[in-house]
């Protein structure tokens, strides 16, 4: 279980070795999927196999990898996870978001969870390491994000209650 989890984060912090994240101190981009699996793992999921699909959810949106390397690295169940998560980066941001809602109820439990933790990440960062967003754009962020975690299939309790603490401390939003 370890190896298949630290074989994930070696291969993902390689893949992502010159990104870094929106925050003021542009921290190193592998800390966010590192977070992604560890909201998991303190809601109490231990399948390897989400853990590292959390770890690689990024790799093939925002690196050289494809769905195929993954397969030849991994496995198949971890490249689905990843593939299912994945926005087509060929369509432009505001159709990507509207998709993300879409498919959101059709996920696999698995996907869901990953995606569930993602917005959870998200959030925090958000909070606690800001990127130079208005008070707007975040607000906008935190109701997109609210959007697509409602229509999850999978409501997992305490990821639910981590998701409804940071909106509760999210930028106030006017309700249309
Ligand atoms: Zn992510």
């Amino acid at each position: 279980m370890y190896e298949l989890i630290l074989k994930a984060a070696d291969y993902a912090a390689r893949q992502h070795r010159d990104q870094r994240r929106k925050d003021a101190e542009a921290s190193p981009y592998i800390n966010h999927p590192i977070a992604v699996a560890r909201i998991l793992s303190e809601a109490g999921i231990d399948d390897p196999v989400v853990l590292a699909a959390a770890i690689l959810h990024d790799t093939i949106e925002d690196t050289t990898t494809t769905p195929d390397d993954l397969r030849q690295r991994f496995d198949d169940r971890i490249a689905s996870i990843v593939v299912e998560v994945t926005d087509d980066k060929s369509l432009e941001k505001a159709r990507r978001k509207e998709l993300q809602v879409e498919h959101a109820p059709h996920l696999s439990e698995a996907a869901a969870l990953v995606k569930f933790a993602d917005k959870i990440a998200n959030l925090t960062d958000i909070l606690e390491s800001p990127p130079p967003w208005t008070p707007e754009r975040k607000a906008a962020y935190f109701a997109w994000a609210r959007t697509v975690v409602v229509r999850l299939p999978v409501q997992h309790a305490r990821l639910r209650e981590r998701f409804d603490a940071l909106q509760a401390r999210g930028p106030a939003v006017s309700t249309p």
